[in-house]
């Protein structure tokens, strides 16, 4: 083994249990490090108290109480020996971003202080130049600014007091995640609280609910750094798969070893602190591949949390001298990692809109709010898929592990069949017979059904389990604003027509409330049959059949992007208020960018260590092994040492075979990277990046890992995979 692997490896065999503080009751510590309701009645006067709740509702903060706002916060902060602030925000790429101030200055007279007022809690102009916007924002002209966001509360991490922030330019575009998802979260309260006001007057909000599931890998620091694919690009480019993969299983809820539960304990305290509600924890099916959920909660909290989320476990992952890997497919031949995002409606009167219950009455309620997202995503199901789209889940979506890039449903057997029930509702009035039928036999029985409707379908992208809808297809390096944002402006606009098509209805064909709803939703049954899907969506034959019912399948992401400009996409997000067509384009831009970035770098770097490692090392080998052949030939002399020597001849001549080929395709790689470059136009060169660069990827891979498995063990360079999915 080279030297140089061997160190990593010995470096991470010696590593010692962190031992981690026990906090004991984590309820007594559950948001410590949050600016919350009780800490804000401690440090704030009731003006300023109130001034920040009603800000949750929308209303402007009045200048003078901004500055007691800023006061109170300044001395929680400083009570809990925290020296800096930040606006925290989430710029288009990336996770999160911030500038760090210090509280301390000096006055006028040199009399040192801490200070921080209105003005710098609100409104900030990060030095944000370089982050990227799409063309939006002329760098030569003004910065954009970041301005507080008082429905995520404000917490501490180390020793800085972060402050969510939306990122916004100053003429009005949004720069950032956060933004157009607030709007999403406030279109559909709109619009789905008007929907529940049909059957229960005193709503007045819904709430949009997320609860994600982080997947992720942890490889001992040491290793990580051992590979310049893992450090440039957060996955391996080269390796041949390890004897042994997941193929026992055993790793799926099996015990978590020690190592791992030490960062894990470190890691959920951090969250405690900082009000992030972590609930479970384990393995997932891949060698040192592990999850992490919370409760579930509004949905820009959780949107908030989940980006602090990753920060926070690469900085402890640090401590325990591990490396997180967020990345779709950090391993080829093993499971990727994805981000189920779990999303429901909860009204103010406490009432989660996806739950069937007792009465018909609520289960015609529940039925709406059902009936209309698969409506929604049926119509919407193409610029769903954009939502996830990105370079590395490209490599999970449609790779036999992960839901396929078709976008279906899930509703199992007992909803299949409440709905073709619903599908022969008569037309116009009911008979009293008919209404009683439908309230006692369909409606009535769904609670019952769903209680054994334990059928799940894991190879579904979208799929209802019992109370809530589960996004399955988000990458886990995803910022889950993007579906978020997406999925809830296409279920606003849904219920928005819904209303008018039912008031329609009740006041132009004079039918009965409950009847105009049962009219509307069988015909959104009927158009939307081609969305339900309870088979293996893994299989060819999906893929076959999803063609012939008219549903997309882009495979890649230059592919799926580009339903975000299309007209009828930008018309929704204008008229839910969302995004505008110059924050449309503009992301589509940038993403376009990401893309190319992603595919340029991981280019570069295969280039060079094939360059640099693997054909070195296989020149090294097949110089010993012709030295071999030459000492044979000595003993056994010219007639007798070809057949000694012949396995010994084989090897030589393939190992030059692969190194050839690696060598020549590296050079035409970089010549396509050359042309791809100066293409002006981004979709084009996307598209150049993905069907000219990326192939030559996997060719180069092939040769390499192939060459892995001749070479000496002990002259490889790059630590292999069994070293870097088995030790911890
Ligand atoms: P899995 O089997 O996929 O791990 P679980 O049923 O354990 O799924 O998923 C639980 C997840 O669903 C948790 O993250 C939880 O917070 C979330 N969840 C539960 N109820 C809701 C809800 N009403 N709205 C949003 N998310 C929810
Ligand atoms: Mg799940």
């Amino acid at each position: 083994m080279s030297t140089f692997r061997f160190r990593a490896i010995e470096k991470a065999a010696s590593r010692v249990a962190v031992k981690v503080e026990e906090l004991g009751r984590k309820s007594l510590i559950f948001g410590d490090n949050v600016f919350n309701d009780k800490s804000m009645r401690q440090f704030l006067t009731p003006e300023a108290y109130q001034a920040v709740k009603n800000a949750q509702f929308g209303i402007k903060i009045d200048r003078k109480l901004a500055d007691y706002i800023a006061l109170g916060m300044k001395e929680w902060a400083l009570s809990k020996g925290v020296t800096h602030y930040t606006h925290w925000f989430q710029p288009l790429t990336g996770i999160t971003a911030e500038k760090h101030d210090a509280f301390f200055e000096t006055q006028f007279d040199g009399d040192p202080v801490e200070k921080f007022n209105g003005s710098q809690l609100v409104q900030q102009e990060p030095d944000a130049s370089s982050f990227p916007n799409g063309g939006i924002r002329n760098t030569f002209e003004a910065r954009g600014y970041t301005a507080w966001d008082p429905t995520s509360p404000a917490f501490i991490f180390g020793s800085t007091l972060c402050i969510p922030t939306v990122f916004i330019s100053y003429t009005g575009e949004a720069l950032d995640n956060k933004t157009p998802l607030l709007k999403a979260l406030n279109a559909i309260d709109i619009a789905a609280t008007e929907v529940a006001r049909y059957f229960d007057k005193n709503v007045k909000k819904v709430t949009p609910t997320l609860g994600w599931e982080q997947e992720y890998f942890l490889v001992d620091s040491a290793l990580a750094a051992s590979r310049p694919d893992i450090l440039t690009t957060g996955r391996t480019l080269l390796g041949h798969t390890a004897a042994k993969g997941q193929q026992l299983d055993d790793h799926y809820f099996g015990s978590i070893p020690s190592r791992v539960l030490n960062y894990m304990h470190d890691l959920e305290n951090n969250c405690i602190l900082l009000g992030i509600p972590v609930k479970t924890r384990h393995n997932e099916v891949a060698p040192n591949q592990f999850e992490l959920a919370p409760i579930f909660e509004e949905t820009n909290l959780a949107v908030d949390h989940n980006s602090l989320l990753m920060d926070v476990m690469k900085k402890v992952a640090e401590k325990h001298h591990f490396k997180v890997l967020f990345h779709e497919k950090p391993f080829k031949g093993v499971n990727g990692s994805g981000k189920h995002n779990n999303w429901s409606l909860a009204t103010d009167t406490g009432v989660n809109l996806l739950s069937p219950s007792k009465t018909p009455k609520s289960n015609l309620q529940f039925l709406t709010f059902f009936i209309n997202t698969i409506k929604a995503v049926n119509d919407n199901e193409e610029l769903l898929r954009s939502s996830i789209a990105s370079a590395s889940n490209d490599h999970r979506l449609g790779a036999n592990e992960a839901p396929p890039a078709i976008m279906s449903m899930f509703i199992g057997q007992q909803l299949t069949k409440v709905l073709e029930e619903l599908k022969v509702v008569t037309d116009g009035k009911l008979s009293p017979e008919e209404k009683t039928d439908l309230k006692l036999n369909v409606v009535g029985k769904i609670p019952d059904v769903l209680l054994d409707n334990t059928d799940r379908n894991r190879t579904s992208p979208f799929a209802f389990t019992g109370n809530k809808w589960e996004f399955r297809a988000v990458g886990s390096t995803a910022n889950c604003a993007m579906p978020m944002t997406v999925l809830n402006t296409i279920v606003a606009k849904q219920l928005k027509d819904f209303k008018l098509e039912v008031d329609h209805l009740i006041e132009k064909e004079g039918l009965k409330k409950d009847e105009a709803i049962f009219n509307v939703l069988r015909e959104y049954i009927k158009q939307s049959e081609r969305i339900l899907f309870e088979g293996d969506g893994y299989s060819e034959e999906w893929e076959m059949e999803a063609e012939k019912r008219g549903l997309s399948n882009n495979k890649n992401t230059p592919d799926a992007l580009k339903i975000k400009i299309a007209p009828q996409s930008i018309a929704i997000f204008e008229e839910m208020e969302v995004m505008t067509k110059i924050e449309i384009e503009a992301r589509y831009e940038i993403e376009l960018e990401e893309y190319v970035k992603r595919l340029q770098i991981e280019g570069r770097v295969l280039g060079d260590i094939a360059r640099n490692h693997v054909i070195p090392t296989a020149v090294r080998y097949q110089n010993m092994v012709i030295e071999n052949v030459k000492g044979l030939k000595e003993i056994f002399g010219e007639k007798k040492f070809k057949d000694v020597a012949s396995e010994q001849l084989v090897l030589i001549e393939k190992i030059s075979h692969h190194i050839a080929q690696i060598s020549t395709k590296v050079t035409e790689m970089t010549n396509e990277r050359k042309t791809a470059n100066n293409i002006e136009d981004v979709e084009e060169q996307a598209k150049a990046y993905c069907n000219k660069i990326k192939p030559y990827f996997d060719i180069i891979r092939y040769h390499s890992d192939k060459l892995e498995m001749m070479v000496d063990n002990e002259l490889w360079t790059l630590t292999k995979y069994r070293e870097l999915l088995f030790t911890n």
